[in-house]
Parts: C-alpha cells; sequence; structure tokens
C-alpha cells in the first residue's frame, strides 16, 4: 500500500492506472476505523482493480466544533489495517490539500429537500460540507465506483445528488455496503470509541428501538409507535434528536403507512455528548 499525500501525485497515479485498463474503487473516510469501514474496502476489493481509500476529518462537515475537536484520530492504526487489506493507495491529505483556497464554501450544492430533513435538519450546514469535500475528492480521485455505507442513509441519498448536480453520476457508479454491527446490534461508528463500557452496552438501544418499529408497523397511523420508541429511548437516558419512519426514496415522514409504500426508519440520539445515528429498512 502507498500513502500519497498530494493530491496532483494522486491524480496522476491514477490516471496511470486508468490508461492501462484498470477500474478505480474509492472508499472515502474520515478514519478510526472499524470494521464497518473495512468490509467497504473489502467490497471495493471485489468490485474494482485498484482500491483508493482517503482519511481526512473534513472540518467543513462539523457543524459542533466540540464534536470536531473531539473526532478520534488513530492514524497508525488505521494504515496497519488498510495494509491488511487489499488497499492500493492510502490518501492521507492535509486541509490545505483538500482546500487550496480556504475552507469557505465556493457553492452552493441544491439538495432540495434533503437538507432540511432529518440530519439536514439536525445539522445546518452539514450535509454542505460533506458535499464539499466529495466534490474534491472526486475530482482528484475520479473513481469509477464510490462505495459508501447504508450506516449513513441520508448521505447516501445527498451523495447520489451530488453526482447529478456535478454531472459525474455517467461516469461515477454509487455501490452502498451494509451496515455492520456489533454483536449486540450497534451499528459500528468512529464515535463510539468516545462511549464508556456502560455507553456503549446501552446504546444497543437504538438498534433494538428500530427493529421494534419494524416489529410494531402495521398500516395506518404512524404517531404511536414513534412515540413509544422515543419514549423508550429518553427513559434509557438517551436525548433524542429524531424517531422517523420515512419513505425509503425521499425521506419525507410517514404518517400514514399504506401497508405498500418503502420505508426506513431512522433514529438520531445522543447518549451523554456523543450523537449516534441509525437506520433500518422496514419492509
Ligand atoms: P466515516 O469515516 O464515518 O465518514 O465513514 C466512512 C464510510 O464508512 C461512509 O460511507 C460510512 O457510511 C461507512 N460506514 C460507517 N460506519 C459503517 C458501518 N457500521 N457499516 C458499514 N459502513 C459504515
Amino acid at each position: 500500500m502507498r500513502i500519497v499525500k498530494q493530491a496532483a501525485d494522486l491524480s496522476l497515479i491514477i490516471d496511470k492506472q486508468r490508461n492501462s485498463g484498470k477500474k478505480t474503487g474509492f472508499v472515502p473516510t474520515m478514519g478510526a476505523l472499524h470494521e464497518g469501514h473495512l468490509s467497504l474496502i473489502r467490497q471495493a476489493a471485489c468490485e474494482s482493480d485498484f482500491v483508493v481509500c482517503s482519511i481526512f476529518v473534513n472540518p467543513t462537515q462539523f457543524n459542533d466544533p466540540a464534536d470536531f475537536e473531539k473526532y478520534p484520530v488513530s492514524t497508525a492504526e488505521d494504515i496497519a489495517l488498510l495494509a491488511g487489506e487489499k488497499t492500493a493507495i492510502l490518501f492521507l491529505p492535509a486541509v490545505d490539500e483538500i482546500y487550496p483556497a480556504g475552507t469557505k464554501p465556493a457553492m452552493h450544492y441544491p439538495l432540495g429537500r434533503l437538507e432540511n430533513l432529518l440530519e439536514g435538519a439536525a445539522r445546518p450546514g452539514h450535509f454542505q460540507g460533506v458535499c464539499q469535500v466529495v466534490h474534491r475528492l472526486l475530482d482528484i480521485v475520479n473513481p469509477d465506483l464510490l462505495f459508501l455505507g447504508q450506516k449513513d442513509y441520508q448521505q447516501c441519498m445527498v451523495l447520489q445528488k451530488l453526482l447529478e448536480i456535478t454531472h459525474k453520476s455517467e461516469k461515477i457508479r454509487l455501490r452502498i455496503g451494509p451496515t455492520l454491527r456489533e454483536n449486540n446490534g450497534l451499528a459500528m461508528s468512529s464515535r463510539n470509541r468516545r462511549l464508556k463500557q456502560q455507553e456503549l452496552e446501552n446504546a444497543a438501544l437504538l438498534y433494538k428501538t428500530l427493529q421494534l418499529l419494524k416489529q410494531k408497523l402495521c398500516p395506518g397511523a404512524t404517531a404511536a409507535i414513534l412515540k413509544e420508541a422515543t419514549d423508550q429511548l429518553t427513559e434509557a437516558g438517551f436525548k433524542v434528536d429524531y424517531v422517523s419512519i420515512s419513505d425509503a426514496a425521499t425521506l419525507e415522514p410517514v404518517a400514514e403507512w399504506n401497508g405498500i409504500q418503502q420505508v426506513v426508519a431512522l433514529v438520531a440520539a445522543f447518549a451523554g455528548p456523543v450523537r449516534l445515528i441509525d437506520n433500518l429498512p422496514l419492509n
């Protein structure tokens, strides 16, 4: 595995690979890697010839400065993990390599309703920052395949939209990998490292709550089961941002389910100071 820090160097290497007919698979991450990330690397290695992983903790997507400051960093361990996989390149840029003209956004991405719903509403500016960094990374890497995790359900939708906005959707195909979980059901996340042992055990309740919604969903109003789910989390000490049953394709909340519409349950809640998200397709 080669570690590359300069964008121009990376573009040259990838152009060479492309000219020799190789297909590039790209896995962008913010590091503090876990099995969820590695599952995307493995998927990329199966479906492409040349796997590029990036580690960059993107300052522009943090709406909460304390969250940015406390974001876990474990670069030496990450390098060892990636070297044990079929990673051809680890791109490890500094902030000014990604934002040579500064972090001030050059454009506003027209994300429509996605920016007003769920994560968009709870974290103002977050998805603009995600688009800003991924747009830049895609310009540098110019991959054939982009690998993302369903763990960040709304982010996958935002980035599909980014591909369309930037006219990259013809060239770059999105692949979405399943959410990897701990034995107790807790979705793996870099932020889990900030949880204490007891909080880690309690955090499994997020997934149990999603499963409860799946069991209880039946045609008609969804308000009662959403209240039950929210109460269950609040009573266990979580500060709930949202619990939603949403249309799987638009994320618009579904107040009355007709028994046919494809729906997904999504949750965001604070366990102490750590904000966790998870989701589960319900049908
Ligand atoms: P992050 O480093 O959190 O920005 O995540 C980098 C990529 O890994 C994103 O596409 C995430 O959706 C994905 N990812 C994060 N957690 C998981 C997980 N538990 N299972 C599968 N993919 C994940």
